[in-house]
């Protein structure tokens, strides 16, 4: 149970996540947020519309796949943290997951890291492709991170192994 563990079952996640016809035209946002909190800045990030005007501040927000191209601009602006966006076509092998990241240091495009799952456990490897930490993401960074594409859905964090 997500109250107790802090971890979503998998019938929440196949409540939020993109169709596999949407996920197969390109990237597209997931938002893991389960929880009705009093919490509404991805719905202000998104310029596209493409997540829902809560009509209660504790609504669960939600996408319209159709309107989402991917930018990614919501990642950096939700404090829970609960935003992806995901690229099953990044290449042959491989697909592309965009997290939202505030741990120093932070990884470097082309590092190789270890890729975790929702409860921290070793999945595989992962390399870094993207890095945005400007002043928009405002120190939450937004890297991007290459798996084997059959561990897009299960991918949801990086351990950097370097110390500075
Ligand atoms: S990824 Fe871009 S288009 Fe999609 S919901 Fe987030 S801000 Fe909107
Ligand atoms: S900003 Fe993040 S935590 Fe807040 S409602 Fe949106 S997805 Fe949920």
């Amino acid at each position: 149970m997500l109250e107790s563990t802090g971890v979503p079952t998998v019938e929440d996640l196949k409540a939020r996540m993109p169709s596999k016809e949407r996920l197969a035209r390109g990237p597209v946002a997931m938002i893991e947020c389960f929880q009705r909190i009093p919490c509404d800045p991805c719905y202000h990030s998104c310029k596209r519309g493409a997540i829902s005007k809560l009509i209660d501040i504790n609504d669960i927000p939600q996408v319209d796949y159709e309107k989402c191209n991917g930018c990614g601009l919501c990642i950096s602006n939700c404090p829970g943290l609960a935003i992806f966006v995901l690229d099953q076509n990044y290449d042959e092998k491989y697909g592309l997951i965009k997290m939202p990241y505030e741990l120093l240091p932070r990884p470097e495009i082309g590092e190789e890291v270890v890729a975790l799952n929702r409860e921290g456990q070793e999945v595989c490897k992962g390399k870094v492709v993207e890095v945005r930490d400007g002043k928009i993401q405002d120190k939450t960074a937004i890297i991007g991170v290459a798996v084997p594409k059959k561990f897009l859905m299960e991918v949801r964090n990086i351990k950097v192994g370097r110390s500075k």
